[in-house]
Order: structure tokens, then sequence, then C-alpha cells
């Protein structure tokens, strides 16, 4: 095996965010009182992503996101609504809703056993563990790094720091991060010293930086770039 621990990220990689998202955004909307959530969430992804940029540059702590998002999203459609309310559902649905990609099972079956799996995650804590229990993921994964428990987030090396002595060590050249995002887990993975692998089943372009070790876009192709010499 060329690479021996394995970091995950969860969001976007494994699981279908997407929908979880969508699901947990109708249950936001109706606490508004809103019926119609497909007009307005493109708004809402606009606050969202500026406020999870905010995170990765360190500015903000995840655990604000979690209210923050609704209190600029009442304030920006001047609504007669409770942002702690909407923040609660939201996070209710997000826990609760979301599976798996199709493939990835699979996939994270065929590897256990073989390599150390880490989950190494960019989330609300609450949010989290509650797909942790509900998916079972703690049958792969060991550690869970979470960025809301530890006040730490990819790509800062700290958290990557914090699974290693988790592990009791961390070997880097047999290590590889594997992710969707090239902000937080190729930069994050970088930034830790060690290989990544670009989840990018979209085909984006490749950015300038950071250096990416490794892109699949299909994710049982990662069987091979672990077992590859
Ligand atoms: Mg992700």
């Amino acid at each position: 095996m060329r690479y021996s621990t394995l970091l995950f990220d969860l969001d976007h990689t494994l699981l279908d965010s997407f929908a979880s998202e969508q699901a947990a955004f109708r249950a936001a909307m109706e606490v508004a009182g809103l019926s119609d959530p497909h007009s307005y969430f493109s708004h809402y992804e606009r606050i969202n992503h500026a406020l999870w940029a905010a995170v990765e540059r360190g500015e903000m702590h995840v655990d604000e996101v979690r209210v923050t998002r609704f209190e600029q999203f009442v304030d920006y459609f001047h609504l007669d609504a409770d942002p702690v309310a909407m923040a609660d559902a939201f996070v209710n649905g997000l826990g609760n809703n979301g599976e798996l990609f199709p493939g990835v099972v699979e996939v994270l079956d065929k590897l256990r056993g073989r390599a150390t799996m880490v989950l190494v995650t960019n989330g609300v804590s609450q949010v989290q563990r509650m797909r942790v229990a509900r998916l079972r993921l703690d049958r792969y994964f060991s550690p869970i790094a979470i960025s809301g428990e530890l006040d730490v987030a990819k790509p800062d090396p700290r958290i990557y720091e914090w699974v290693a002595e988790q592990l009791g060590g961390l070997p880097k050249e047999s290590a590889l991060m594997i992710g969707d995002s090239t902000s937080s887990d190729m930069q994050g993975g970088f930034n830790y010293g060690i290989d990544t692998a670009w989840y990018n089943p979209f085909h984006k372009p490749r950015p300038a930086s950071p250096e990416i070790t490794h892109e699949l876009h299909v994710f049982d192709a990662l069987l091979n770039i672990v077992a590859s010499e």
C-alpha cells in the first residue's frame, strides 16, 4: 500500500451534502413561514459561502456560522422570523438528511483494515455528530476530527497535528488527504506536508495552487491511488 493513513473529508466527498442542505433549508424556511424555498436558496448560499470562507481564513469560529447565516438572511429579506429557531431547524435537518454517495461504502469496506482511516471535517459539532451516528461512520473512522470541537479548521495544519497526537504519530510520507475542496482539503494537506487526492467529480479546472498530488473524478479511483507504488 502506497498510503497507510487516509484522511477523509466528509461533506461533498463522502456525503451528499447538497441533498442534506436542501432538506435542511426547506425545514428552516418552514419555520420562517416561507413556502417557496427555491427562490431564497441562492441568496442563502451566498451568505453561507462567505461565512465559511471567513472560517477557513481563521476569522470566524464555526459555531458563529450556525446562527449568523440566518440573522443575515432575515435582515436581507426583512423577515419577521426568529433566526435562532431557523438555525435549530436547519441543524437538525442537516444532521438527519443526506446519504453517503453511491459506491462510497464499497470503497471504505475495501480499505478498512488495510489502512488507518480518519475523518477530518470542517463543520458544526452537533450536525457532524448526528451524521456520524446515523450513518455509523465510526465503523470506519478513528479519530474523527470535527473543527467545531477543536477550535481549529482545515486548512490550518493544527487540525492534522491533533490527529497525529490521537494516533500516537502520523508518518507523513504515507499519509493522504482526500477531499473535494481545494481551499480546505488540498490546501490543508499541503500545509501539513502530506500528499493529497482531489475528488473532482465535476471536472473543475485545477487551480495554480496549492500543489495537488492526485486527482480523481470517480470515487473508486481512490483504490488504485492508495495501492499504487
Ligand atoms: Mg468537502
